[in-house]
């Protein structure tokens, strides 16, 4: 058989171990998942009950143009509902972007190391991807532009950025703006964006009447809760917007994620609850990381990307041993590192009561 010659050598994609098999293994009764960024206090209880009364209506195809979910957002947001597009996750959208965008030999720019859906999209089409490293965990926004030529068609920003949490800011993203050339689509990333109330942190929808370039992407699996029903949706100019709806799947988002999206966006006191215990489970780990004399980025959604000082992979082994689970450095290319997702009280302590033991089993050697 023969497959395109540019996937044959792509991996398949590697979660974080389900919690029902790390029971198994190491025989525990009691797992603490905070390796994906989920939602400790799980989704609206108005958003389950939509999901419920959707059951009588599963013979049904959905709304393939979602348009109750649309009208929904787009009130809640302040845009047109021609100016949005839901997938099957934000992970759909990045793959209809690359594939509304690419043909072989486009060049797109990312950074190193970032969320790796956009190079794996970018590759399965042909695209050359334009890597630029990291500088201190920070999108390095001047060095992209240098690399834009006349092939690049998308650049990639994640903010904040997937592993390391780091954000670019409100002027750095301005400045970047004003040089990118209007024919170069930038993708905005903003799974973690209502998290964060720092000031210095940009909206990406205010740009979006300056930059019909800009294409901000959101989801509905971190902040609302609802991972399990793959639902995100992208925010850009019309025409952007049609672009991408000319290659979207007829029915490619569920009933019951349109209508467990609709009632969770509508409910935003359970957001405004989830945005402050967050709040306060970051204070927690930062002052207890500095207790631990660890080094962490500085974060700003729902996950920390701290430096153990330690071989991540035995970090991260000596942690898994005692029914916590993070998201291991040595997968994402931070050796020393691990990435943990900000938990309820209950589970940020259970965590650092973990780590502290670990690490005192460890020697430093990184
Ligand atoms: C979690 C995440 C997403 C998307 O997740 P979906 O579940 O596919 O909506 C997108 N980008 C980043 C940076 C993420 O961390």
């Amino acid at each position: 058989m023969q497959p395109k010659s540019n996937i044959v050598h792509l991996p398949v994609y590697e979660p974080g171990k389900p919690m029902e098999e790390v029971k198994r293994e190491l025989g525990l009764t009691e797992v603490t998942k905070l390796a994906s960024n989920e939602n400790p206090f799980g989704c609206s209880p108005k958003a389950k009950e939509a999901i419920v009364h959707e059951l009588q209506h599963t013979s049904l195809y959905p709304d393939g143009a979602s348009v109750e979910l649309a009208a929904a957002v787009a009130n809640h947001l302040g845009v047109n509902t021609d100016q949005l597009i839901f997938g099957a996750g934000s992970d759909e959208v990045i793959l209809m972007i690359a594939r509304a965008f690419f043909v072989s030999g486009d060049e797109t720019i990312m950074a190193t190391h970032t969320f790796p859906q956009y190079k794996h999209n970018a590759e399965i089409e042909g695209a050359v991807s334009v890597e630029i490293p990291l500088k201190e965990g920070k999108h390095d926004l001047p060095g992209m532009l240098e690399r834009i030529t006349e092939r690049t068609k998308v650049i990639w920003i994640c903010n904040p950025n997937n592993p390391t949490g780091t954000i670019v800011t409100l002027e750095e993203l301005e400045s970047f703006m004003k040089e990118v050339p209007e024919r170069v689509l930038v993708v905005l990333d903003e799974a973690y964006c209502e998290y964060i109330t720092d000031s210095e942190y940009p909206d990406g929808l205010a740009f979006l009447s300056r930059y019909p370039n800009i294409l901000l992407l959101r989801t509905f699996s971190k902040i609302y809760g609802l991972a399990s029903l793959r639902i995100g949706y992208g925010v850009g100019h019309p025409k952007v917007i049609r672009y991408i709806n000319q290659v979207r799947e007829p029915f490619n988002t569920t009933r019951f994620a349109q209508a467990g999206a609709k009632a969770a966006i509508e409910d935003q006191s359970f957001i405004q609850f989830c945005r402050e215990e967050n709040a306060k489970g970051l204070q927690f780990l930062q002052s207890e990381f500095q207790r631990l004399g660890l080094d962490a980025y500085p974060a700003y959604g729902n996950f920390v990307m701290v430096n153990t000082g330690r071989d991540a992979e035995k970090v991260f082994n000596s942690l898994l041993s005692k029914g916590i689970i993070v998201r291991g450095g040595h997968k994402l290319n931070f050796p020393a590192s691990i990435r943990v997702t900000i938990g309820s009280q209950e589970q940020n302590e259970k965590f650092i009561n973990a780590l502290e033991v670990s690490l005192a089993e460890l020697t430093i050697e990184v």
